[in-house]
């Protein structure tokens, strides 16, 4: 890695905006191709929401399944998308499923970058569908390998937002992802990564994009570009007043980004040369717990529990899919709730990310107890006969192990964060409510990110309002609207899907 500072009139092969996963793809190609790469990133940590991310990757038919022994193939992930998303944004689909094989093999071939398959199922009951998933991961990463770099890397969410480093050991999930790729760029010796440098305008001459704008500690500067600007920095979910103009529901202080980083400058940037958008609307959605400092934390695999709305009633498969389950609670009435009983210590019995404190969470009041299903309804301002109806019903589904309501099990969805020893009935997903006291946690619509954004072609080139490429502007991940529209397919869709589109970028500037 070169100097952190920027000489005014720098010029480069390729800029690439934001430091997440597909970011860093982009340069770690771009670079290893022989183009002098520039990273530039807004904060002065690198990996934004991808550091605090799983790092599960869906990129199908690639070498890492075939190595997972798991029948994966490029027609199947074609049948699944197909069927899942139609043919609108085809060439994009087709561009993404040819591309992925060949650019995991491209990475792999650097012992820097190691991934391995980890069962997750896909997230829609749909021809092509692998139950046991075909997403994987980046091995951890010992600190000692990355070196200096590793205090550049973002922590896990909860270090993140206490103000903390990294714990000793290697670096895991979205760090071990952001570390890898790191080390892959900067081994090359062609590649620039600068911290603190907000990208706030495009340059434009000749009919092309030629280069950015970027505040930084030191004053405004401007960095050129020979061949492209690549637009990799996120969504624009943590800025209000944009989630207000598009009607993004939920709230920037409740989405999982990292606070600050990411409020869509580069949306703008690009609108004032002519982009067009797509999908404005849209997140990748997810149910939040609220905290007591207002956040709210990623809720997932809920092995326990229902969730009921203002009117004390169930409205979704509490094991849904989280993206699914985010949209239930985007159409339910609420204030919502995650109702529990005492069988699992008086802990959430659900995945969080941060996880959760119950203490603190109930002295803060985002958490309520009672020792009666009444009084616990009271507590959280829903009719208590339609709190203790609804659990009474959940609690024959439960002796029966079907839900006709809301179809709770039925899906290997569902199945894969049961644990069979919590639930004394058939169905390991349809756990009664039946041991005082009760607790109930209110829950948030949040978000791993917006999906919408600026519109691409098969090539990740930015399109303007006639549908036409941008010449030397190209935009990846949560920059861009994605080809899956308003579907979470599967694991590691966001950020499979910006490697790929930051990877093609980067080569159609070097054509
Ligand atoms: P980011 O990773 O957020 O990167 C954007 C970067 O751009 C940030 O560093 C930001 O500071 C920078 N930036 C913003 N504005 C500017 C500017 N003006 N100038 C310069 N830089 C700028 N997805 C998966 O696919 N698999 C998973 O396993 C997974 N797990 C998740 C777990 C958690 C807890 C969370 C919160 C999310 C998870 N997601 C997962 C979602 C996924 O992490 C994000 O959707 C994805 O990483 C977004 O990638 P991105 O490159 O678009 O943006």
């Amino acid at each position: 890695m070169r100097d952190d500072r920027t000489e005014a009139g720098a010029t480069h092969d390729v800029i690439v905006v934001g430091s997440g996963a597909g970011a860093l793809t982009g340069a770690v190609v771009a670079a290893a191709d022989g183009l002098d790469t520039v990273v530039l990133e807004r904060t002065p940590l690198l990996g934004g929401t991808s550091a605090y991310s799983g790092a599960a990757c869906w990129l199908p038919g690639t070498q890492v399944q075939e190595r997972a022994g798991l029948g994966d193939s490029t027609e199947a992930a074609r049948t699944y998308l197909r069927a899942l998303v139609g043919d609108a944004g085809a060439d994009r689909r087709e561009a993404f499923l040819r591309h992925a094989p060949e650019l995991v093999a491209r990475l792999e071939s650097d012992p820097a970058v190691q991934f391995v398959w980890q069962a997750f199922p896909d997230y829609v009951a749909a021809p092509g569908r692998m139950d046991a998933g075909r997403s994987f991961v980046p091995r951890a990463l010992p600190q000692e390998e990355l070196g200096d770099l590793a205090r550049l890397v973002r922590p896990a969410v909860d270090r993140d937002r206490a103000g903390r480093g990294h714990p000793g050991g290697p670096l895991v999930q979205g760090r071990a992802l952001i570390g890898r790729l790191l080390l892959a760029a900067t081994r090359t010796g062609n590649a620039t990564v600068r911290t603190e440098h907000r990208v706030t305008g495009l340059i434009t001459g000749n009919g092309r994009v030629t280069g950015v704008e970027a505040r930084t500690p030191d004053g405004t500067v401007t960095v050129r570009a020979r061949h492209g600007v690549l637009l990799a920095a996120g969504g624009f979910e943590g800025d209000a007043a944009l989630r207000a103009e598009y009607g993004v529901p939920g709230s920037a202080a409740w989405s999982m980004a990292p606070s600050t980083a990411t409020t869509g400058d580069l949306l703008r940037a690009a609108v004032r040369v002519g982009a067009a958008t797509d999908l404005l609307d849209e997140a990748w959605w997810c149910l939040g717990t609220q905290r007591p400092d207002g956040s709210a934390a990623f809720t997932l695999g809920l092995r326990g529990g229902i969730v009921v709305d203002a009117a004390g009633q169930r409205f979704a498969n509490e094991s849904l899919p989280y993206d699914r389950m985010g949209r239930a609670l985007a159409a339910a009435r609420t204030p919502a709730h995650l109702v529990f009983d005492s069988r699992t210590g008086g802990a959430l019995p659900a995945v969080t990310v941060p996880p959760a404190d119950p203490a603190a969470h109930l002295e803060s009041g985002v958490w309520v107890k009672a020792d009666t299903l009444p009084e616990l309804a009271g507590l959280i301002g829903v009719p208590a006969d339609a709190l203790t109806g609804t659990v009474a019903r959940f609690n024959g589904h439960a002796a029966d192990g079907t839900d006709p309501d809301h179809h709770r099990g039925e899906d290997p969805y569902d199945r894969f964060f049961a644990d069979p020893r919590d639930a004394p009935g058939p169905n390991p997903c349809l756990v009664p409510l039946d041991r005082p006291p009760y607790y109930a946690a209110r829950v948030v619509l949040s978000d791993l990110g917006t999906k919408g954004g600026l519109r691409t072609d098969a090539r990740a080139r930015v399109l303007d309002a006639r549908g036409a490429p941008i010449p030397g502007l190209y935009a990846a991940g949560n920059t861009s609207a994605s080809f899956t529209g308003r579907v979470y397919p599967g694991p590691g869709v966001p950020i499979g899907t910006a490697m790929v589109f930051a990877s093609l970028a980067v080569r159609d500037m070097a054509l």
